[in-house]
């Protein structure tokens, strides 16, 4: 299928990148430099696990992006992971990286995502997800 970008339309085009041992095959836009990543290409580029759950199990509900996703057409939302916004697609966790974001993404040191944020844990008390590392209320009484 032809992915287009969610910004600008134009045809994204197949381009490996490769780290460490990975080879990956990313989808870039020629238009305004985005990047496109199937489930798990993230981890591959990024090593980071704690990210890729944020973008997998740790996804939420929510939908407060306003792009679609160029892999599957789904809805897509906005995650944020040490200050960097990206998106998300909440069908298929494709991932939406604007020009900059993914080598953002790649200095961010996992350790600093193996807590979640109070905003994750809230949307996934709200989704009726388990939340990790003793709930919701066991966070609020940290506070
Ligand atoms: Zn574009
Ligand atoms: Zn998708």
């Amino acid at each position: 299928m032809q992915r287009d970008c969610p910004r600008c339309w134009q045809p994204l085009a197949a381009e490996k990148q490769k780290r460490g041992l990975w080879n990956v095959t990313v989808d870039l836009c020629s238009g305004c430099g985005g990047l496109f990543l199937d489930r798990g290409e993230l981890l591959r580029l990024t090593g980071n696990r704690p990210l890729h759950h944020l973008t997998t199990k740790h996804l939420g509900i929510d939908s407060d992006s306003q792009l679609l996703c160029p892999g599957c057409g789904g809805i897509m939302d906005a995650e944020h992971a040490a200050g960097i916004e990206f998106d998300v697609c909440l069908s298929c966790s494709g991932v939406w990286l604007d020009p900059g974001e993914l080598e953002a993404l790649q200095a961010v040191d996992a350790a600093e995502l193996k807590e979640l944020s109070p905003e994750k844990l809230a949307e996934l008390y709200d989704a009726g997800q388990a939340v990790p590392g003793g709930g919701l209320l066991a966070w609020l009484f940290r506070r």
